[in-house]
């Protein structure tokens, strides 16, 4: 009997061995798949500048299925659509339209383009206007890549020159998909085309690699692709208006897009009066009231244009912040005295969630 039990008990020790040794081995393994669900090495970004949309452009994006070759990708979607958007182009559709008097059929993104650029002034009550082309040519903020104009033009030229701008005198048919300037107005996309080129490059990116991330600035204009390693907010510099190297907040996103407007960009000083490249299309001069505007929304399509609109309406700011939201952006408002004006939403993007 004792025998039998000394030789069951050995048994049992081997057993337990056994089972201790599977219970180890299965215990490393959970613990391995652990670390791999929970500690993954966060993804690295790859960051690619050019100067495209008469601006520099930042491009910094992570996907798996080639974080360069979706950069160039991005890139290029921006340049395409400033070619064809840009008025000194003499092969973009701005220009085909701009020099012609009669009906021109349009393909289908240049009329989805134009017909939200004509919504927009609707609903901007005109602030916001895309035929403003003749007047921007006057104060010779017409050419991008050239020097700032230096030069206030008379109080009969502006007269003059409004007898040939404003969305009232573009037909748009969207049944034909055509349009007509009429009294020799002229186009310019500039206040829109900026944020479209953002907004169709996120699309494109997205349409490749549905779960990059990171963002595209054009200019100050930033589109978000994604969180930052999946999960964090990225980090958004607001620029002082009157300092080029401090910032007045910073915001947290994780999605959508942002946009400034400001009287910093391009300008020029006359006997102490600044003259920039934003106009009010109802006095024709650069509008006042306003330093910068900066404009969340879901799309930088958005953004751009309620940025713009926001800038020019900033005398009645008070509206501005409050209805703002309701178009589809959240406003901050630095006035002509550098007070801070902003709608309840903006302050949500202004804490780290
Ligand atoms: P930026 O391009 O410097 O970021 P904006 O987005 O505000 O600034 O766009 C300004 C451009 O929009 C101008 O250079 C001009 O081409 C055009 N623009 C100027 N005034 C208006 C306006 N009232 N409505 C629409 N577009 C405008
Ligand atoms: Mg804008």
């Amino acid at each position: 009997m004792q025998k039998v039990w000394k030789k069951d008990s050995k048994n049992l020790l081997k057993i337990n061995s056994l089972v201790f040794a599977v219970f180890l081995i299965g215990i490393s393994i959970v613990v391995a798949l652990l670390v791999m669900i929970f500690v993954r090495t966060p993804p690295s970004y790859y960051e690619y500048t050019g100067f495209t949309l008469g601006t520099y452009c930042r491009i910094v994006v992570s996907s798996k299925k080639g974080s360069k070759n979706l950069a160039e990708i991005i890139f290029n979607e921006l340049d395409r659509v400033y070619k064809k958007f840009d008025p000194n182009n003499p092969s973009s559709v701005v220009s085909k339209i701009n020099s012609s008097d009669d009906w021109i059929d349009l393909d289908e993104e240049s009329f989805v383009l134009i017909d939200a650029a004509m919504k927009f002034s609707q609903i901007t009550e005109g602030a916001f206007d895309p035929a403003l082309g003749n007047l921007i040519k006057l104060w010779g903020f017409d050419r991008i890549a050239e020097k700032v104009p230096t030069k206030v033009p008379s109080q009969s030229e502006i007269d003059e020159i409004l007898k040939h701008c404003g969305v009232v005198r573009v037909e748009l048919d969207s049944r034909t998909r055509r349009i007509k300037l009429n009294d020799g107005v002229k186009l310019d996309l500039g206040g829109i085309a900026k944020g479209y080129a953002l907004d169709r490059a996120y699309q494109i990116a997205k349409e490749i690699d549905p779960k990059c991330t990171g963002f595209i600035e054009a200019g100050g204009d930033i589109r978000i692709l994604g969180p930052k390693f999946g999960s964090r907010p990225w980090v958004i510099g607001v620029r002082d208006p009157r300092k080029s190297d401090s910032a007045i907040g910073y915001l947290y996103l994780t999605e959508g897009a942002v946009a400034t407007s400001g009287d910093y960009e391009r300008y020029f000083i006359v006997d102490g009066v600044r003259y920039h490249h934003i106009f009010d299309p109802k006095t024709g001069y650069p509008s006042r009231g306003a330093q910068s505007v900066t404009v969340i929304a879901r799309d930088a399509t958005t953004a751009d244009v309620l940025s713009t609109a926001g800038f020019v309406k900033a005398q009645e700011w008070e509206y501005v912040v409050l209805e703002y939201p309701r178009l589809g952006g959240s406003v901050l408002l630095v006035d002509g005295d550098g007070t801070i004006h902003r709608s309840p939403s903006f302050s949500v993007y202004e804490r780290p969630r």
